[in-house]
C-alpha cells in the first residue's frame, strides 16, 4: 500500500532546470504514466523516486512519510529492466527465483513466493523456457515477475517498450495492464509516445522542459487540454489549430468564438466534410482501413479530418468543412485554454 507524493520537487544539473517546481500524487495501485518528450524531465523524475538523486528543493513521501533521509535501498521500489536484462542461459523460472536465490532465502520460501508471483501472472506454461524461445510479451512478463517476487511497493519502468516493433508494442502494452491490475501494486511508467500512455494509464502527468502541465485521466486530457501544448501531445493526426478569423472563414456556419481567443483548435474527428461547394479543397486523401484522414485546405489553412470508413472523396474536390460548437477548443495568445466558447 503505498502512494507516492512530489511537493514542489525541484532538481537541477549545473545551469539545467531538469525537474521544476514538480507536484503530483501518484495513489496506491494506481498506473501512473509521465509523459513527455525527449529531455522533458521523465528520467530525473524517476531517479528521484528512486533515491538516487536527492532535490534540490521540495519533499518527496511515501505514504505520507519522508524520503529525505531514507536511502535508495530502504525505498524497496523496483526498476523493471527489460528483457535484455534476464540471463539467457537461465529458464523463466530461475530468472524468476533468482533475486531470491541471491538473498539466500531458503528453499521453502522461494517456492512459496515463486508459485504465488507466477500463479498470479498466469506464468505456468512458460517457466520451463529460456528467455530465447519467448515472445516479448512473455519475456517482459518474466522481468515482472522477477521483480514481483521482492515484493517491492511501486515498479517503474522508463520507456520500456519503445525498442519493439509496432505490433509487439500493442501486444505488451496490453499485457502490461493486465499484470498491473492482477498484482495490484502502484505501478510508475515513462513514454514518449502518447498512444502507450493514453492506452494504459489510469492517469498520466504531461511534462514540458521539467513542468507539469496537466494531471489526469488519459481521456479527459484529451477532451479538456488546458493549453495548445497538451493539446497537440495528444491524439493523432494532431488537433487541428487556426486562429478565430481562419476558422470562421473555414466553416460553412460562423461559429460563437470567444472575444479573447487566439487560437481555436478543433480535433481531426469533430470536422464534418460534405461533398458539396463549399470553400474548401480536398488536398489529400489516407484510407487507413477502419478511418479515413483528408487533407484539407480551407481560408489558406491545412486541416485534417479524420472520417468513419471509406468515404467518397476525390483529390481537388470542393468541400464545406462544418463542427458541432461543443467541439471547438478555445485558447487565448499565451496558448491556455479558455472556459468554454
Ligand atoms: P527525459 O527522461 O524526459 O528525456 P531527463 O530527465 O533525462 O529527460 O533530462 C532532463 C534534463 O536534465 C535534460 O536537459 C538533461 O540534459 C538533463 N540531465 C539529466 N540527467 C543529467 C545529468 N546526470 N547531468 C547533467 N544533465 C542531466
Ligand atoms: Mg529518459
Amino acid at each position: 500500500m503505498t502512494s507516492i507524493q512530489f511537493e514542489n520537487v525541484s532538481k537541477s544539473y549545473g545551469g539545467v532546470l531538469a525537474v521544476d517546481q514538480v507536484s503530483f500524487d501518484v495513489p496506491d495501485n494506481a498506473f501512473f504514466c509521465f509523459f513527455g518528450p525527449p529531455l522533458s524531465g521523465k528520467s530525473t523524475i524517476l531517479k528521484l523516486i528512486l533515491g538516487l538523486e536527492t532535490p534540490d528543493s521540495g519533499e518527496i513521501f511515501f505514504d505520507g512519510r519522508p524520503m529525505r533521509d531514507v536511502s535508495s535501498p530502504d525505498r524497496n521500489v523496483a526498476m523493471v529492466f527489460q528483457n535484455l536484462a534476464l540471463f539467457p542461459h537461465m529458464t523463466a523460472l530461475e530468472n524468476v527465483r533468482f533475486p531470491l536465490v541471491e538473498r539466500n532465502i531458503d528453499e521453502a520460501t522461494i517456492k512459496a513466493r515463486v508459485a504465488e508471483v507466477t500463479d498470479k501472472l498466469h506464468m505456468a506454461h512458460i517457466l520451463h523456457k529460456p528467455p530465447s524461445q519467448l515472445s516479448g510479451g512473455e519475456r517482459q512478463r518474466v522481468a515482472i515477475a522477477r521483480a514481483l517476487v521482492r515484493d517491492p511497493v511501486a515498479y517503474l519502468m522508463d520507456d520500456p517498450i519503445s525498442a519493439l516493433d509496432a505490433r509487439l508494442r500493442e501486444e505488451t502494452r496490453v499485457e502490461l495492464r493486465r499484470m498491473q491490475q492482477d498484482m495490484a501494486k502502484t505501478l510508475i511508467y515513462v513514454t514518449h509516445d502518447q498512444e502507450e500512455a493514453m492506452s494504459v494509464s489510469d492517469q498520466m502527468l504531461i511534462l514540458e522542459e521539467g513542468r507539469v502541465c496537466q494531471i489526469g485521466a488519459p481521456h479527459d486530457l484529451y477532451d479538456a487540454p488546458n493549453s495548445t501544448y497538451v493539446a497537440s501531445m495528444l491524439g493523432s493526426p494532431a488537433m487541428n489549430m487556426a486562429s478565430a478569423a481562419e476558422v470562421i472563414g473555414a466553416l460553412a456556419k460562423t461559429p460563437d468564438i470567444n472575444q479573447s481567443t487566439s487560437v481555436v483548435g478543433i480535433r481531426p474527428e469533430h470536422l464534418t466534410v460534405a461533398c458539396k461547394d463549399g470553400p474548401g479543397r480536398v488536398t489529400g486523401i489516407e484510407p487507413l482501413g477502419a478511418t479515413t484522414i483528408l487533407s484539407i485546405e480551407a481560408a489558406g489553412v491545412a486541416w485534417k479530418a479524420a472520417l468513419r470508413g471509406q468515404p467518397e472523396h476525390s483529390i481537388g474536390a470542393p468541400v464545406e468543412l462544418s463542427v458541432d460548437p461543443g467541439a471547438l477548443h478555445c485558447f487565448d495568445a499565451q496558448g491556455k485554454a479558455l472556459s468554454a466558447a
